[in-house]
């Protein structure tokens, strides 16, 4: 079955669960961007919850689109997840091969910043916030933004599983517990998330509304309609329209440069898709080779 994010309701409505299947989606970055396994890992987590937080903190906008920027000082570099409502998400990591393959996502992203932005394009300015990474996983600092940057109670689960062949499994679940929820469900709550197994090693296994059905088993959990599921896909929103916009930053020297090489080739950072720009185009950003 292909990726999707799934919602639900736990413990007689006092918790809200969001969950994604997002194998296909991770193969798919690893495929496009050359993920070694510990890239994978991080972006996969990355994006599964960029998607999780695009539908969390829809405020019923239209076109809401997360960023997250993990800024570390780690062998990865930087590394960017962003999702939108719709189940589109895209990813970019700056090394994707570090030398040591054996390290863990929390090092090899390191110490540095977390920069999560929320978007709703092509109108309105995005909300900015920052906080330093603590080093804990990307899960962790996920539910450490959403306590302070957000005020939503909650906790993030993410796993992503590689084999020899690529990624076998990717997803994770967001639990946000609802202010009225009882001191006696989250502790219930609480503890069953600390007994369950690695998701990933369940998500191989069984699809994700079984993995949802299992982790609450007894906790009168029951998932909202098929409709308001949301597919999950890697896709990328490039243009060439906003290929072409950066090269407009070039001063008029630089331009003339690439109109006497003959063009310019832009490629994306996420998606790896190549924009040609011929000398036509680049003396239309205002260049004139004679300046
Ligand atoms: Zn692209």
């Amino acid at each position: 079955m292909s990726d999707r994010l799934i919602q639900g309701m736990a413990a007689n409505g006092d918790f809200r669960i969001l969950a994604a299947q997002t194998t296909t989606t991770v193969e798919t970055a690893r495929e496009i961007l050359d993920l070694s396994p510990v890239a994978a890992d991080a972006l996969g987590r990355a994006l599964t919850g960029s998607v999780l937080l695009a539908r969390l903190l829809d405020k019923d906008v239209r076109n809401q689109r997360v960023t997250l920027r993990f800024d570390g000082n780690g062998p990865l570099g930087l590394l960017i997840a962003e999702a939108n409502v719709s189940g589109d998400a895209r990813g970019y990591v700056s090394n994707p091969v570090p030398e040591d393959a054996s390290i863990d996502v929390p090092r090899a992203i390191g110490q540095g910043m977390l920069t999560v932005v929320r978007g709703t394009p092509p109108v309105g300015r995005p909300y900015t916030s920052q906080m330093m990474l603590e080093g804990g996983g990307i899960a962790q600092e996920l539910t450490r933004y959403l306590a302070r940057s957000e005020q939503i109670s909650s906790a993030v689960l993410l796993g992503v599983l590689n084999r020899r062949e690529g990624v076998a499994a990717s997803g994770g679940i967001i639990i946000q517990a609802f202010p009225h929820a009882t001191e006696e469900s989250r502790r219930i709550i609480e503890e069953r998330i600390q007994s369950t197994p690695p998701l990933s090693t369940l998500i191989e296994k069984i699809p994700i509304e079984a993995v949802v059905a299992k982790v609450f088993e007894g906790l009168n959990y029951k998932q909202l309609d098929e409709r308001f599921n949301v597919p999950v896909n890697y896709r990328c929103t490039c243009s060439r329209e906003r290929a072409i916009a950066p090269l407009a930053l070039f001063s008029p020297d630089e331009l003339k440069e690439m109109v006497e090489e003959g063009g310019s080739e832009v490629v994306c950072q996420f998606c790896g898709r190549k924009y040609n720009f011929t000398r036509e185009d680049l003396l239309a950003l205002n260049a004139s080779p004679d300046a």
